[in-house]
């Protein structure tokens, strides 16, 4: 099934990202994280791709969402990075999932890797181009990210706004937003996505955030701004884990539930591979989404 199909509609949809095992090691309990995970009934469920060296792109991304696609029956979206990638590579990557009968993939520079020089000479610089090489190799259904804050290297939200529009042009046909825990950055962002005419479905991207270490490497990461509200609960519950489990579970619903009243329908929860704690959230939401 091509994703398109599901998130032109206006029913409500929850689906889930998942990471597969380094590189070069077994599944070994991601057929059984996936199993409990396809359980709750996801619309579908993403499988991230790491960005640099060996792998990228490779096996662990394309097994894990043959594992969620033809084994569990949830529709599959592989990510696809190419900072560090060969065109030959993506392609032999395009050819694998191709196989697999995944229809839908993620187009993603991913995050530069440190030491070595990327690009490679004949390589990708943007994600941009990476689409348009799986449009040009036809049949897949392509998304791309998006940041409602500004992606951290551009100059500004406007210039990034702006470059977005390259990978629209390029054949992705919605889009997956960064994670951001105040809905109003969404609401604005949308509303300037829509002035520069991007009129793609975008797929707000929620992260439950159940510890305080954890939220302390994500906002070095992706740059979100953390509310006062949010920064006061993490502030009183942060120490104390089954505390914070709660707190966090409570705020990734409230989220979603305001996002689901305000019209943006399609929510992506970064689940860190926890079942448990995705489970959770959406029995919260199961008359709204029913
Ligand atoms: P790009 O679209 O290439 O953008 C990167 C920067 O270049 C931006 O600042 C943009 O404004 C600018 N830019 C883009 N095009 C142009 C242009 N033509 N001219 C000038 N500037 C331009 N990382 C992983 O490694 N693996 C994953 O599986 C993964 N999954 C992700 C899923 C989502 C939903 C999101 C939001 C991010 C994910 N990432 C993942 C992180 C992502 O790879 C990084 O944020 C990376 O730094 C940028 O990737 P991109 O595809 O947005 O790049």
């Amino acid at each position: 099934m091509k994703l398109t199909d599901l998130l032109h509609s206006a029913k409500p949809t929850v689906s889930c990202e998942l990471f597969p095992p380094k590189p070069g090691t077994a599944l070994l309990d991601a057929p059984a994280v996936v199993g409990r995970m396809a359980a709750l009934h996801p619309a579908y469920m993403s499988v991230t791709c790491s960005a640099g060296g060996s792998g990228n792109g490779g096996s662990t991304t394309a097994d894990m969402a043959n594992e969620v696609q033809n084994v569990n029956g949830v529709p599959a979206l592989a990510h696809l990075t190419c900072v560090a990638a060969s065109r030959e590579e993506i392609r032999a990557s395009l050819e694998h999932l191709r196989l697999l009968g995944i229809e839908n993939v993620l187009a993603l520079r991913g995050d530069l890797p440190e030491g070595g020089s990327f690009p490679l000479p004949d390589g990708y610089h943007h994600a941009s181009e990476l689409a348009a090489d799986i449009r040009a190799f036809g049949g897949f259904c392509i998304g791309g990210a998006c940041y409602p804050e500004g992606h951290p290297e551009a100059p500004s939200l406007t210039a990034d706004i702006e470059a977005l529009r390259y990978k629209i042009d390029a054949g992705c046909e919605f889009l997956t937003t960064q994670m951001f825990f105040d809905n109003n950055e969404l609401y604005r962002y949308l509303y300037r996505l829509r002035c520069a005419g991007i009129d793609v479905p975008v797929v707000a991207g929620i992260m439950p955030v159940t510890n305080g270490k954890q939220i302390r490497r994500i906002m070095a990461l992706s740059g979100s701004k953390l509310p006062a509200r949010f920064r006061a609960i993490i502030d009183r519950f942060g120490e104390s884990p089954a505390a914070m489990e709660q707190a966090g579970v409570a705020y990734a619903t409230e989220q979603i539930i305001d996002l689901i009243a305000n019209g943006v329908v399609h929510v992506h929860i970064y689940t860190m591979n926890r079942p448990e704690i995705a489970g959770r959230i959406m029995a919260n939401l199961s008359e709204i989404l029913a």
